[in-house]
């Protein structure tokens, strides 16, 4: 794989980019794509960047009945001296990697895949907005392709690359949310895929979103699948929570997704010389530490929204306010540290900042 060429063919109509401040995330797409193929004879390969643009199944490709599927996301970043960033990439593609094992998908070559986004990101550089908060917003997957209505792994797939330019996730500035405590529903459960990036658990965890937002929040607080008593994930993001001073976030489990951004957190606040506690956290006893004045501040972690501030939770009827419903010391920090590092305003002592290329001359954006 390493030394395969990647081909490119670029667009010859391209298209219209629409101002920062009219960005909807996942709607608009840039110019060029980057897509390879895999057979069991084969392994992977045709690696190539070529113009957006839709591909064609057969109605009994396996994808389309079994859910054979993982995908990522990460962002590329534009710093202040005109240089293109992305934020821990490698962990993203090892991930990848580990979801593929679960999902009985070939692994891809990291360091290859890696290679092939930037050169797709350098293709396709003037996609990147530059306004303040905004970014390139970066989806790997990879699909089963085999046409066969067999319950089985398939003998074909499809690693894709595509890539949507995205505005401030706080376009009002950080705002705290109002969650809901799931009951009822449950993500995942320990032996299923609640580790592993894949498209079933979002199925799975719709019924329950769509219900919160009926009720008025925003997200959904999962917990674990047995007793429905330990805190699992909120959204689609890791969740923490400062309690008297330290910072508390759930164990790594079978069902919780090792987000990029929880384990950068950890590492900041370590870093900062916050003792950060890793273990099983009950919904009973947040409420316990919230009754007793010592639950600070809550928040989830993910790379959309990087910090997600909790303002409000709903469990079994009783509701608690967190920090007034504002966004706490702790939460703003780790918000303006992450994203200063990501954009090259802050430093990085971490190594976490990966360089794409400077910016061409030739392709200034307008
Ligand atoms: C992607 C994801 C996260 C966050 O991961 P990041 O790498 O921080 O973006 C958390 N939980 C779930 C269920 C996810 O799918």
């Amino acid at each position: 794989m390493k030394d395969q060429e990647i081909t490119v063919t670029l667009t010859q109509t391209k298209k219209e980019k629409l101002p920062a401040d009219q960005l909807v995330f996942g709607k608009t797409f840039t110019d060029h794509m980057f897509i390879m193929d895999y057979s069991t004879e084969n392994g992977w390969y045709d690696p190539r960047i070529v113009p957006y643009q839709k591909i064609s199944l057969d109605p009994s490709t396996m994808i389309f009945h079994y859910g054979q599927s993982v995908f990522e996301g990460l962002k590329a970043y534009y710093s202040q001296d005109g240089k293109i960033q992305l934020f821990r990439p490698e962990k993203n593609f090892e991930r990848m990697n580990r979801s593929n094992d679960r999902l009985c998908i070939p692994p891809v070559d990291e360091e290859f895949v890696l290679k092939a986004l930037k050169e797709l990101i350098v293709v396709d550089q003037d996609w990147i907005p530059t306004a303040e908060g905004t970014s390139l917003y970066i989806r790997p997957f990879i699909i089963s392709t085999e046409p066969y209505l067999g319950v089985s792994p398939s003998e074909h797939y499809k690693f894709m690359i595509i890539m949507s330019p995205v505005g401030s996730y706080y376009k009002e500035g950080i705002n705290p949310v109002k969650i809901h405590v799931e009951n009822e529903y449950v993500r995942a459960a320990a032996g299923g895929t609640g580790k592993a990036k894949t498209g079933g658990n979002y199925a799975a965890s719709l019924r329950a979103q769509a219900n919160a937002e009926e009720k008025g929040y925003s997200q959904v607080l999962w917990l674990d699948a047995k007793e429905k008593k330990y805190i699992e994930e909120v959204g689609s993001m890791n969740i923490f929570f400062k309690i008297d001073g330290e910072v508390h976030t759930p164990v790594l489990n079978e069902s919780i997704l090792e987000g990029v951004t929880r384990n950068s957190t950890i590492q900041l606040l370590k870093h900062w010389g916050i003792n950060v506690v890793e273990r099983k956290i009950s919904v009973e006893e947040i409420y316990e530490a919230h009754a007793a004045g010592k639950l600070e501040e809550a928040f989830g972690t993910g790379t959309a929204a990087v910090i997600s501030p909790v303002g409000e939770l709903f469990w079994n009827d009783h509701q608690i306010v967190i920090n007034d419903g504002k966004t706490g010391e702790i939460s703003k920090k780790l918000y303006d540290t992450i994203t200063g590092i990501q954009t090259g305003k802050v430093e990085d002592p971490f190594g976490w900042v990966v360089e794409v290329g400077e910016k061409q001359e030739t392709v200034q954006s307008k």
